[in-house]
C-alpha cells in the first residue's frame, strides 16, 4: 500500500506553476492513518515542503517502528538542515529543465540545490518533472541529464507531470499550459530516449495512491 500526505501548502519556494492548493494536515490524521499501514508500505510525505513541517521528524519515527518505507518530496532546499534523514529511505527531487531552464522556472542557484543532493545523499531516488511551455523544447536535455545521473545514482523512476492550470499556477494558464498533444509527443521523445521508468502524469488527483490531504 502505498499512502501520499500531503502535509499541507507551505513552501519556503514561489515557483510560478505551482499547483499546491491544500491547507495543513492534522497532526492526528497523519497518525493515525500511519498506524493503518503495514510493513511493507510505503509512506510518502509531500506539500508543499514537507520539510518545512515540524511534524514530519516524528511522523517518520512512527512510520519507520512500524517497519513502513518512507519517502519525501522535497525541493532539497533545507535537505542539509535536517537531522532525521537516515529515516528516509526515498527523496523525490524536482527537475525541470537544464540550469538556466530550470533556474528560470524554480529559482536561480536551485539547479545546483537539487544536483548537490544527488550528489551527496546515499538514498534512492525519484525525479518529478513539471512540463509547460518553459521547458517542453529541452525534453532531450533533461533525458540526458537524468540518463547522466541514473549512472551512479539508484533513480527509481521519472514522473513527467502536465502542468495543470490551478493554485498559483491557476493565474499563468497562458504563460504554461501546454496541449495534450505536445505533451505525448514530449512523453514519445522522453520514452524512447530514457534509460529509467518513466510515468507521464496528466491529471494527478487521479494517481492510484490513496491521498490523504485536506482542501
Ligand atoms: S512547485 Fe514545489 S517547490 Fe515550487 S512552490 Fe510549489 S511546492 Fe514549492
Amino acid at each position: 500500500m502505498i499512502k501520499v500526505f500531503i502535509l499541507g501548502s507551505k513552501c519556503n519556494m514561489s515557483c510560478k506553476f505551482c499547483m499546491s492548493v491544500e491547507r495543513d494536515l492534522e497532526k492526528e490524521v497523519v497518525v493515525d492513518n500511519l498506524l493503518k499501514m503495514n510493513p511493507g508500505d510505503l509512506a510518502v510525505f509531500a506539500g508543499g515542503e514537507p520539510l518545512l513541517y515540524p511534524n514530519l521528524g516524528d511522523f517518520l519515527k512512527i512510520a519507520k517502528s512500524r517497519g513502513l518505507r518512507t519517502k519525501i518530496h522535497t525541493n532539497g532546499v533545507l535537505l542539509n538542515r535536517v537531522n532525521f534523514l537516515d529515516l528516509i529511505d526515498i527523496v523525490n527531487l524536482p527537475l525541470d529543465g537544464p540550469k538556466f531552464v530550470h533556474d528560470a522556472m524554480r529559482a536561480n542557484g536551485h539547479f545546483d540545490i537539487v544536483m548537490d543532493a544527488f550528489k551527496k545523499l546515499s538514498k534512492q531516488f525519484t525525479i518529478t518533472t513539471a512540463l509547460t511551455k518553459k521547458n517542453i523544447e529541452y525534453i532531450d536535455e533533461i533525458v540526458k541529464i537524468i540518463n547522466k545521473l541514473a549512472e551512479r545514482r539508484n533513480i527509481l523512476n521519472w514522473k513527467i507531470f502536465k502542468f495543470k492550470s490551478k493554485g498559483r499556477g491557476s493565474k499563468y494558464k497562458d504563460e504554461f499550459e501546454i496541449s495534450d498533444e505536445d505533451f505525448l509527443s514530449a512523453i514519445n521523445v522522453a520514452k524512447a530516449k530514457s534509460n529509467i521508468k518513466i510515468y507521464a502524469i496528466t491529471d494527478p488527483d487521479a494517481m492510484k495512491t490513496e491521498v490523504i490531504r485536506k482542501l
